[in-house]
């Protein structure tokens, strides 16, 4: 496993998207049930930072190598920063549909600048040796009065992006990849990881 990246999700649309970002590292890369991860993990943090180093190490702990795992989810400003990191448990046994619809309904009276929102995604790294490393990035937007768009998933209809004149749901996947939370935290994780495991091959060719 020692020469190999593994990433902590079950994900298949994740691990298509890593694996496209992570090609030039030229490491085979794993799903962690093709890596052999057996088990549950509870995502008991309060920070997508902490989800993101709980996930990696608890995969890390079974199967060695170097593991990457993601924690994201909006945080809206006019609810204090809800949902969060509960964004995939917020109204869990709701369909999207009707999270976006409720969450459009908490934000009545808010105007402008108030309806401030983003996509949050950090990433953690556990390295063969156990050191840690994270990124983070942003998509930011205003939270739409309406529902719009046909394409992501999840809370993508109601994050209305100014810049593109548009909500999240209505970019193209290639588009949204350029600029989203997880596409931009992917890219600096890559380039922290080709620094870190530099010195980890050499290491290894010594060896
Ligand atoms: P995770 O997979 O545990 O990180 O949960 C992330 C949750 O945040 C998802 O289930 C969605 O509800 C929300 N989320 C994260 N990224 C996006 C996105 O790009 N579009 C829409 N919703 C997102």
């Amino acid at each position: 496993m020692k020469n190999k990246i593994i990433f902590a999700t079950g994900n298949e649309g994740k691990m298509k998207e890593i694996r496209l970002i992570l090609r030039d590292l030229g490491r085979e890369i794993l799903s962690m049930e093709e890596a052999g991860f057996k088990g549950n993990i509870v995502e008991s943090g309060t920070t997508f930072a902490e989800n993101a180093e709980i996930k990696a190490r608890a995969v890390w702990e079974q199967t060695g190598g170097t593991v990457l795992a993601d924690d994201s989810g909006l945080v809206i400003d006019y609810l204090g920063g809800e949902p969060g990191v509960y964004s995939a448990r917020y109204l869990e046994t709701e369909p999207y549909s009707v999270k976006n619809r409720v969450l459009i309904q908490r934000l009545e009276g808010a105007e402008g600048e108030k309806r401030a929102a983003r996509f949050v995604c950090n990433i953690a790294a556990v390295l063969p040796d156990g050191r840690v490393l994270h990124t983070q990035a942003a998509m930011e937007g205003l939270i739409a009065r309406e529902p719009a768009g046909e394409g992501g998933f999840g809370y993508d209809p109601i994050l209305y992006l100014p810049e593109y004149g548009k909500t999240s749901a209505e970019l193209a996947i290639d588009e949204k990849n350029k600029i989203s939370h997880r596409g931009k935290a992917l890219e600096m994780m890559k380039e922290a990881l080709k620094a870190a495991l530099e010195g980890n091959d050499e290491d290894i060719n010594r060896k």
